[in-house]
């Protein structure tokens, strides 16, 4: 999505070879417009695929799936990453390890939102080792829904994520693909062909 690139191009930081700062527009401001173009293209991306529910996790997936949830007018719902003392009903759950904070989390999903014969999008900013969008999977499955495909904006194809989902027969759609992080810049990769 060119739009995307264009945004990370001129406002993304390169940390290091492994992580891409993306503050300014996805993880802490946050650009509307942008986001809703972003719904606008995994509608147009996801059009011939059933879909009933939006999940993603808090918090910076909120803001694409919500925009995402807009276009196609159906609900959307977010995994928590803490225990909400007013989640109180049944819950399912999975284990995630954080690539970002470098430590384990349980996240959860009430059972009153996922239901069997829901089919479910999922959503998240980025694609790294695929712990937080097969961790989402999970959950959809434990419900006996299904996993109508994985949208995530920023992937960095030199990690095992994206090839992780692939394998495990997963449709993967990524409005931005990054090739390397190396000396500072980053590299984009082509748009994948199916
Ligand atoms: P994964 O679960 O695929 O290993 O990592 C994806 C999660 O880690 C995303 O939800 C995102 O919050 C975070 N993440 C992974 N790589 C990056 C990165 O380069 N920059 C930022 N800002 N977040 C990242």
């Amino acid at each position: 999505m060119k739009l995307l690139r264009e945004k990370i191009e001129l406002e993304g930081i390169v940390l290091n070879e492994n992580v891409l700062k993306v503050d300014a527009f996805i993880n802490h401001q946050m650009d509307p417009v942008l986001m809703k173009e972003i719904g606008k293209e995994f509608a147009a991306r996801f059009k011939t695929e059933k879909i009933t529910k939006i999940l993603t996790i808090e918090s910076s997936g909120i803001a694409p799936a919500i925009m995402t949830g807009l276009e196609l007018n159906v609900p959307v719902i977010f995994a928590r990453k803490r225990k909400s003392l007013t989640l109180t009903t049944d819950l399912y759950t999975s284990t995630v390890y954080s690539f970002t904070k470098q430590e384990s989390n349980e996240i959860t999903v009430s059972k009153d939102y996922i239901c069997e014969g829901d089919h479910v999008l999922i959503i998240d900013d980025f694609l790294a080792n695929g712990q937080a969008a097969i961790g989402l999977a999970g959950i959809v499955e434990q419900a006996k829904a299904k996993v109508s495909g994985i949208g995530i904006l920023i992937e960095k194809s030199f990690q095992p994520g994206a090839n992780e989902i692939i394998a495990k027969g997963y449709r993967l759609e990524s409005l931005a693909r990054i090739e390397s992080l190396k000396d500072g810049k980053v590299n984009f990769a082509p748009k994948r062909q199916i």
